[in-house]
Parts: structure tokens; C-alpha cells; sequence
């Protein structure tokens, strides 16, 4: 592990001020390809706000349109109150740091974080000043001599947060700024953005396709698909609560059980559900989201409280500190249980072959809208 990773961004104080952003009406289009369309989200003042979804979902395309780098076929963006829509990328004043770095290799240190203040005429006082500082924000104080090319990944993306926030952006724009590190130093620079982000304050935009980083460091997700967003939300709230199968299923491990809207409520087979959840009742399928560790192995006077499918162990698999037991229902689909080894005794695990009750409890249970 690198070792300079273990260190936090320092408490050196940067006050930065923030501005709301608010989308409306994006659509970008390449040829048959729609990259964006009619795209409404607004961000708060100082919110910390992933776009997440899978590669080509229109993450990247959605960043630039902020940036200035795209220009949309219609729609608007504003700062505070301020359209942007027409202005170029460098006077709309919004730090950016991507997956690449976008380093100078050649230059120093110093010459690469020195270079938005200098494109902004700042004098050269000043500009030793604020470097400085900001080298001390992301503890590479003592580096400002050093080549680019002398440093480690995760001094070089520390340098490039260092240049994207040198000249106190309200808004940092990051697509996929940590996917080239390894998983250890991805994680701990996880860590570091957002304790950077709760001291600074300022609008951030992350952009990424990984579901846990998105968990882990954001305010709010607006989840992408096919240039839409599917659903915005807190991060608990889209992992308990998401409307469609695709955010389901991109929030975590799920299957799917087939479900009948009827007037008295959702059906499973002649089986009514216990649950509260609501679905798009113009929806042309609607799904019970099945997730590994919400499901539980039963034992009959139990079920008050459950919806429960009777069904036989295939597998049982061991993953270190949980097991995934394979449960092939009675009425044929597979569905996952996830059981702790730390909390369960593992006497009581079922083995492959005997005939178990797999239960739901009706608060965790949720319907969605299918395709
Ligand atoms: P993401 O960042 O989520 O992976 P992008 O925003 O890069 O997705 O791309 C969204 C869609 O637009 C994709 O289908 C991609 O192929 C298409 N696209 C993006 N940029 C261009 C371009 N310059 N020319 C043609 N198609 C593009
Ligand atoms: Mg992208």
C-alpha cells in the first residue's frame, strides 16, 4: 500500500463559497445516439451529488455539458441564477479533476497546480501563496519542487485535486476521478474527497459506474440509464427504496420475483404480500426485489411478520465472513440468502438438499416496475 495514503487531507481551512445548480430540458444527441435527454436535476448549494450508471449511461456527457466542454442541442444550466449554457468552460469558474489526471509530465509540481491561477492573471505572490496552501490541503507539502513524473498515482491525483481547487471553485466537477488506483488507495481517497468536501463546502458533481463509491461519498445519486435519469435519492434511500428493477438491480445484488397488482394488493402466485410499497400502476411488470441479506431463513412460528416461499437448498457457498445459500423455490425461480457467520451459529445453517422456508419481512418488502 501507498504509503502516503494513510495521511488525511489536512485541517488547513480553505473557505470556499458554493452555488446551487440547476439542470433543465438537457439533450445531446450524436447522430442516432441520444446522450442526454431532457434531463432535469437540480443540486443544492454545497451538495455532493454522484452521477452513477453504467458505461455509456451519459455520465460523462452530462459533466462536460457543465463543464462547457459540450455544447447541448437544447436545454438549460445555471449557476445560482446565472445560464451558462453559452458561456466557454474557463469563464465558468468550476474546478475539474479526471480519471487521466490531465497532468503536465514535464513541469513541476508547483507549474501544473500554478497554472489555472496564472491563466487567470493572477500575480506571482499570490500564486506561491495559494500554491503553498494547497499543498498543504492534500499533505504534499515540500512536493512543489518535484516532477509530475517523480510521483506515485495517488500523489498525482492529489495534485490534480490540488489543481482543480487552487483558485476556489463553488463548483468541482470529477468524472471517475479514482478509478486508475488499486482498491486500497481508491478507497482511502474516497475517504479524503469527502472529508475534503464537508471542510470546503463547495458544489461537487462525481461522476462514477462504481455503486458502493457512489454510496459511500455522496449526498445525493441521480442514477443514469440510456440518458435519462432513473431516480434521484439519498443513498439509503435508493438502496431501500428504488422504484424500478434497473436501479434495484444496480444497487446491489437482487432477484426478481414476478408479481400481480390486484385490487386487493400484489399477488406472488395465490400468495397475497404483506407490504406497503406502491408501484407505477401503469407499469407493464411489476417485481419483489429479492436481496440476499434481507432474506432469512425461517422457522415456522416465525412467519408472522414475513411473506415466506418454501423452497430447497442448491448451494451453499462460504465468502469469508458471510454464506450465500442457493434456494431453489417450489414454484421454480433461484433466489440468494445471505447469512453473517459472526452472528449466526453455523449449526443452524441449512445444508444442500433440506426443504427451508426463505422469509421477507414485510417492512423490507418492496415492489418495483419492471420492463
Ligand atoms: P458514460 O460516461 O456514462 O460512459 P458518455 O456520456 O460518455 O457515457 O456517452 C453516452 C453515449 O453517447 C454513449 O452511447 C456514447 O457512445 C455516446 N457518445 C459520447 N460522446 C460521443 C461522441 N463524441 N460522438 C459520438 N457518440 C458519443
Ligand atoms: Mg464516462
Amino acid at each position: 500500500m501507498h504509503t502516503e495514503a494513510s495521511k488525511c487531507v489536512t485541517s488547513t481551512k480553505i473557505h470556499t463559497s458554493s452555488l446551487p445548480i440547476t439542470i433543465s430540458g438537457l439533450t445531446k444527441t450524436y447522430g442516432i445516439v441520444s446522450a442526454l435527454s431532457d434531463v432535469e436535476l437540480r443540486i443544492k448549494s454545497g451538495e455532493f451529488m454522484t452521477l452513477l450508471g453504467p458505461s455509456g449511461s451519459g455520465k460523462t456527457t452530462l459533466l462536460m455539458a457543465l463543464a462547457g466542454f459540450i455544447r447541448p442541442d437544447r436545454g438549460s444550466v445555471k449557476f445560482g441564477d446565472e445560464e451558462v449554457i453559452m458561456k466557454a468552460p474557463h469563464l465558468r469558474g468550476v474546478g475539474m479533476m479526471f480519471q487521466n489526471y490531465a497532468l503536465f509530465p514535464h513541469m513541476t509540481v508547483e507549474a501544473n497546480i500554478a497554472y489555472p491561477l496564472k491563466i487567470r492573471g493572477e500575480d506571482r505572490n499570490t500564486v506561491k501563496e495559494k500554491v503553498g496552501q494547497v499543498l498543504e490541503t492534500v499533505q504534499l507539502a515540500g512536493y512543489g519542487s518535484r516532477r509530475i513524473s517523480e510521483l506515485s498515482g495517488g500523489q498525482r491525483q492529489r495534485i490534480a485535486l490540488a489543481r482543480a481547487i487552487v483558485f476556489k471553485p463553488k463548483i468541482l466537477l470529477m468524472d471517475e476521478p479514482l478509478s486508475a488506483l488499486d482498491k486500497n488507495l481508491r478507497e482511502l481517497m474516497q475517504l479524503e474527497l469527502r472529508t475534503m468536501h464537508e471542510r470546503l463546502g463547495m458544489t461537487t458533481v462525481l461522476v462514477t459506474h462504481d455503486q458502493r463509491e457512489a454510496l459511500t461519498m455522496s449526498d445525493r445519486i441521480a442514477v443514469l440509464r440510456n440518458g435519462k435519469i432513473a431516480q434521484v435519492d439519498t443513498s439509503e434511500a435508493l438502496y431501500v427504496a428504488p422504484q424500478s428493477e434497473f436501479v434495484a438491480a444496480f444497487m446491489g445484488e437482487s432477484s426478481f420475483l414476478t408479481v400481480e397488482p390486484k385490487e386487493s394488493g400484489y399477488f406472488f402466485r395465490d400468495q397475497k404480500l404483506m407490504t406497503d410499497s406502491v408501484a407505477e400502476p401503469v407499469a407493464s411488470r411489476h417485481l419483489l426485489v429479492l436481496r440476499p441479506e434481507q432474506l432469512e431463513f425461517i422457522q415456522g412460528t416465525e412467519r408472522a411478520h414475513y411473506n415466506c416461499f418454501e423452497g430447497t437448498v442448491e448451494r451453499i457457498l462460504f465468502q469469508g465472513e458471510s454464506c450465500l445459500g442457493h434456494v431453489r423455490l417450489a414454484s421454480g425461480e433461484l433466489v440468494q440468502v445471505r447469512r453473517n457467520l459472526r452472528e449466526s451459529n453455523k449449526s443452524t445453517l441449512p445444508k444442500v438438499g433440506d426443504q427451508v422456508i426463505v422469509g421477507l419481512h414485510r417492512n423490507e418488502t418492496r415492489i418495483v416496475t419492471g420492463e
